[in-house]
């Protein structure tokens, strides 16, 4: 049972859900409402909250001082876990991609204000996995708690589970059902809790991946991490149910490089930020909320649909990227 695994408590719940009244008369769309999960509240909020709540959880049950995980250089993931560490007084140690840049911007200035020990995978003196680097916090005295890339293994796919009942509660309010959710998917924990968490509800909706990642070539794989997760998942609260590739419902048809921006992650973060003083992201919810302008422009919903766009964060990311986001002041 959910309830019974143990979780701490970082998030400010429920966030909100609200109608983007502006844009659907602008784009003369079906009612288009948004899920706030930029809005956690932890370090400038973000969909990794909700899955560092069970994995920090398992990590203070398991008497573990050091949190070890891994990310891009701007990483969401590595920001938001210094953060929840730094609250609850633990260790935090990060291997970041890449070399280490002259300035610390975006997220990775975040990462150090909460006193994360940042390790450069660049740097061939520097461990290059998390089992070498959780090997070397050993060696210094620390017990380490692995976290994976984006936080995204079976506890960490609980959070979305969770998220998916506060939806079910908060739907109530909603003139019209959800018929489709629109999100960013990257390392797959989001989606996989989203899809159980649907089954649970008796959610009816459509559930929609956009992969943020290059063009995959290897989509069978991608979806068969999915299958696999989801069946984690559920073990870990004891539910049975089947899944199969199917039940993952991913677009790759938008995923044209990580952390690409091109005109339509720009045109789709300026209309959000001015039509509704909202901010998105550029690598993941610019990225799926310009696949979702694309979708109504080529007329696949119906006008009596609603469409849920869940903001799953990253917007301390768009400093670092300014240059590609405006080119003139
Ligand atoms: C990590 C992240 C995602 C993707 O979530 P996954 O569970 O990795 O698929 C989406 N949006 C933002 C802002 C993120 O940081």
């Amino acid at each position: 049972m959910l309830s019974t695994i143990a979780r701490i408590s970082l998030a400010f719940l429920p966030t909100p859900l609200h109608e983007l009244p502006r844009l659907t008369g602008l784009l003369q769309s079906p009612t288009l409402v948004i899920k706030r999960d930029d809005q956690t509240g932890l370090a400038l909020g973000g969909n990794k909250t909700r899955k560092l709540e069970y994995l920090l959880g398992d990590a203070l049950s398991q008497h573990c001082d050091t949190i070890v995980t891994a990310g891009a250089k701007q990483s969401n993931h590595c920001r938001q876990t210094s953060a929840a560490a730094a609250r609850l007084g633990l260790r935090c140690e990060l291997l970041l991609q890449g070399d280490k840049p002259n300035t610390p911007e975006g997220n990775l200035l975040l990462d150090l204000l909460f006193g994360a020990v940042v390790h450069w995978k660049d740097d061939k003196n520097t461990p290059q996995s998390l089992d070498e680097l959780a090997d070397t916090v050993r060696l210094h005295g620390y017990n380490p708690y692995i976290i994976p890339y984006g936080g995204s293994n079976a506890l960490g796919a609980l959070g979305y589970i969770n998220a998916m009942l506060e939806l079910a509660d908060q739907q109530k309010n909603l003139l019209r059902p959800i018929t489709h959710i629109i999100v960013p998917s990257c390392s797959g924990a989001t989606q996989v809790g989203l899809v159980i968490g649907a089954r649970l509800t008796g959610f009816t909706g459509k559930i929609i991946g956009i992969s943020v990642d290059y063009d995959i070539t290897n989509k069978e794989y991608y979806q068969k991490l999915h299958v696999d997760l989801a069946y984690a998942t559920c073990a870990k609260i004891g539910v049975n149910m089947a899944f199969t590739c199917d039940d993952f419902t991913i677009c790759y048809d938008y995923a044209q490089g990580y952390g690409m921006v091109h005109d339509s992650e720009r045109n789709a973060i300026q209309l959000m930020a001015q039509y509704e003083g909202i901010l998105l992201d550029p690598v993941y919810t610019g990225r799926a909320f310009g696949a979702l302008l694309n979708m109504i422009n080529k007329n696949i919903f119906a006008p009596t649909d609603t469409i849920l766009f869940w903001h799953t964060g990253g917007t301390p990311a768009l400093f670092p990227y300014a240059d590609s986001l405006m080119t003139t002041i």
